[in-house]
């Protein structure tokens, strides 16, 4: 039996059940890696926890642990994809005022071209 909270209408917590296909590249208890169906960059992962937060704005204490894992996947999928020395960029977008579309928190990591500040 899991503990992990998941939402049935959810488009993330689907593809973490499986009951959606993506390109994954990592699992693990509390996180899954996959590639972003509308990749902005030749690199284009998206990094979530298993557990449903909607927003980076409803993290809560007790999520310390999760969201650390999150960013311990990010480095190890920059160095597998060979972004370390070139760069990379990591987004969470919080709220439809800042682009959020699925409400399923996720870690954007992109690599692979040059970026640019402010991201607009
Ligand atoms: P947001 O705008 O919420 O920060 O990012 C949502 C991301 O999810 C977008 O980059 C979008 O391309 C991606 N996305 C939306 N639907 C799907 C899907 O069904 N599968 C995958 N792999 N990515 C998706
Ligand atoms: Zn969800």
């Amino acid at each position: 039996m899991s503990s992990i909270h998941q939402e049935n209408d959810c488009l993330f917590c689907n593809i973490v059940q499986k009951k959606i296909p993506a390109q994954i590249v990592y699992e693990d208890e509390t996180a899954l890696a996959f590639e972003d169906i509308s990749p902005q960059a030749p690199v284009h992962l998206l990094v979530i926890p298993k557990t449903h937060i909607p927003r980076l704005a409803d993290m809560t204490t007790g999520d310390e642990k999760t969201l650390t894992q999150l960013f311990m996947i990010i480095h190890k999928l920059a160095g597998e994809k060979d972004l370390m020395d070139s760069g990379f960029r990591t987004v969470i977008n919080s709220g439809e005022g800042a682009g959020q579309t699925v409400f399923h928190l996720h870690v954007h990591l992109m690599g692979g071209r040059p970026f640019h500040w402010p991201p607009g």
